[in-house]
């Protein structure tokens, strides 16, 4: 898995899994420049999938972007379920802290 901020990069994926997938081949993260322009919710790494209880850790760049814009991300991926799901305020995954993931 790889980390891009070019959001016209072929291996992105977009929108929610009904179905197990792998991992996708590349994630769209803010660049390094955009990031540093400073972080309005903590940087936060691990979130638990409400549905089936399962944390995932992801990548520190895109618990930056997150921390940057809680907004960048419509889904994300759970190990268990192997599935991207939504996130948001009504989405299906909370912080290790209980915040919702993308508010
Ligand atoms: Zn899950």
């Amino acid at each position: 898995m790889s980390l891009t901020s070019d959001p016209n990069d072929p291996r992105l994926t977009h929108g929610p899994d009904s179905e197990p997938v792998d991992q996708a081949a590349a994630y769209l993260v803010l660049s390094d420049e955009d990031r540093a322009a400073g972080y309005i919710r903590p940087v936060r790494a691990t979130y638990v999938h409400e549905v089936c209880g399962t944390s995932t850790t992801m990548a520190r760049p895109i618990a930056e972007t997150y921390a940057r814009d809680p907004g960048f991300y419509g889904s994300t991926y759970c190990v268990a379920c192997r599935m991207h799901r939504p996130v948001g305020a009504d989405g299906e995954f909370v912080w290790d802290d209980g915040t919702k993931v993308g508010t």
